[in-house]
C-alpha cells in the first residue's frame, strides 16, 4: 500500500491546482476512492487487491481469504513474496472472462481466478522513466497519464502530457492516446466508462471545465459540454447527471443543454456532502466527523428520496456494486469495510455486513 499512496500522493500534488479549479472534491466521481481500481465484483463476490496481494470476499458470507491454494503456504514469507498465488506485487484488478488481471510493476500479468497460472501478460505500457499517473482498470481498459519534460524556459520546466487507455483483453493490442496536452495548462478527471465510451472532464487555468466522450472503439473524442460551474458528471444517453459536492444534484439535457435541479443540498449541513450516480440511482453522502458515520439518502434518477440511513464506522462509499454498497472503515479507510445489501435500504431495515480483510503485514 505504501507504493499506491507515494503515487496518489504525487498526483493530488500535481493535479492539486486543477482538481481545486474543478470542484473542490480532490478525488474522482465514478473513479471512487483511488484512481486505481483495487475491488471488483463478479457473480459470486468481490476480488480486492490490497498490500500486492490478491483476496476474495464470498458475496453470501463476507467471509474474505487470500486467493492462493497452496499447500503450507506461508501467504506472508518475506524472504520469497512470490511464493504465494495471491501476490501481484501491484495493486489494481480487474477480471475479465474468468482471468484476474493486474498492474504488476512493469507488466500487466494475468491468473486463474483461483491464484494459479500467473503469467506476465503485457509488458508495461507506461513509462516508468518520467512522471506517471495511474487510473488505473475500468472493465478491460488500463488508463495511465506520462508526463514528459519537453523543454526549459527561463528555468522553467515545460511538460508534456499524454493520457492512453489499452485495452488488456488481447495482448496484441495497442496504447490509444486520448488526449495530450501542455503540463500545468490542464488537468484531466476521467469520470466513468460505458459502452466503450470513456466520459472524462477537462479543467483549463482560465476556469473552463469540459465533459468529453471519447469512444474507446473507434478513437473519436467528442464535446458534450462547456462550462465554469464546478461538479462532477454522470453520463447516461444525451443526459448527464450533475453531481455538486454540498449543493445538490442536476440534470443536464445534453442537446439542448437545459438544467434542472433533482436534489437540493442541505447548505446549513456543517459537514461535506458528496453525490454519486451509477445510472439506477443518486446517492447522497455525508460523513460525519464527529460520530464517524456517514448518512446516506438513496434517490431515484428522478430525485424522489428512496431511502435514509446511517452507516455506522463507515468513513465514505467504497464501491457501488450490483446489489451492494461496499464502505470503508473508519480506522483503515483504504480497505473496505462495511456492506450493505440495496434491497435491505430499499426495505427501510438496512443490513450491515462486516467485510475482514485480514491485516498481513504489521509493520505497515
Ligand atoms: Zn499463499
Amino acid at each position: 500500500m505504501k507504493r499506491l499512496c507515494v503515487y496518489l500522493l504525487l498526483g493530488v500534488i500535481l493535479l492539486f491546482p486543477f482538481y481545486a479549479a474543478i470542484g473542490e472534491e480532490a478525488l474522482p466521481g465514478q473513479w471512487f476512492i483511488t484512481n486505481t481500481k483495487t475491488m471488483v465484483e463478479t457473480t459470486e463476490g468481490y476480488y480486492i487487491s490490497y498490500d500486492g496481494f490478491v483476496f476474495f470476499c464470498d458475496k453470501e458470507s463476507f467471509e474474505t481469504k487470500l486467493v492462493c491454494a497452496r499447500h503450507n503456504c506461508l501467504h506472508q514469507n518475506e524472504m520469497h513474496l512470490s511464493d504465494c498465488d495471491a501476490y501481484i506485487d501491484g495493486f489494481g484488478i480487474t477480471v475479465i472472462s474468468d482471468r484476474i488481471y493486474y498492474q504488476g510493476f512493469d507488466t500487466i500479468g494475468r491468473m486463474q481466478m483461483d491464484g494459479t497460472g500467473h503469467e506476465e501478460w503485457i509488458p508495461a505500457p507506461w513509462d516508468r522513466n518520467t512522471q506517471q499517473e495511474e487510473y488505473g482498470f475500468q472493465g478491460k481498459y488500463y488508463f495511465y497519464v506520462n508526463e514528459y519534460i519537453d523543454s526549459v524556459e527561463n528555468t522553467i520546466l515545460q511538460m508534456k502530457d499524454f493520457f492512453y487507455a489499452i485495452d488488456v483483453s488481447d495482448r496484441d493490442n495497442q496504447k490509444v492516446l486520448i488526449e495530450e496536452w501542455d503540463g500545468l495548462e490542464k488537468a484531466i478527471i476521467p469520470l466513468q466508462v460505458s459502452d466503450d465510451s470513456l466520459y472524462y472532464m477537462t479543467g483549463a487555468m482560465n476556469g473552463d471545465i469540459n465533459l468529453w466522450r471519447f469512444d474507446l472503439k473507434t478513437q473519436k473524442r467528442t464535446q458534450l459540454y462547456c462550462t465554469q460551474e464546478k461538479g462532477m458528471y454522470y453520463c447516461k444517453g444525451d443526459k448527464a447527471y450533475i453531481l455538486q459536492v454540498n449543493q445538490g444534484v442536476s440534470l443536464l439535457d445534453l442537446n439542448t443543454k437545459e438544467k434542472r435541479v433533482l436534489v437540493t443540498g442541505d447548505q446549513t449541513n456543517p459537514y461535506y456532502t458528496q453525490y454519486y450516480c451509477d445510472g439506477r440511482y443518486i446517492y447522497s453522502m455525508t460523513t460525519n466527523t464527529d460520530n464517524f458515520s456517514c448518512d446516506m439518502i438513496l434517490y431515484n434518477l428522478e430525485g424522489e428520496e428512496l431511502a435514509h440511513t446511517e452507516i455506522p464506522s463507515a468513513s465514505y462509499l467504497y464501491l457501488i456494486g450490483q446489489d451492494h454498497l461496499i464502505f470503508g472503515g473508519i480506522e483503515a479507510p483504504d480497505v473496505p469495510h462495511v456492506a450493505v445489501p440495496l434491497n435491505s435500504l430499499l426495505q427501510g431495515e438496512p443490513v450491515f455486513r462486516t467485510i475482514n480483510v485480514p491485516e498481513l503485514f504489521a509493520y505497515d
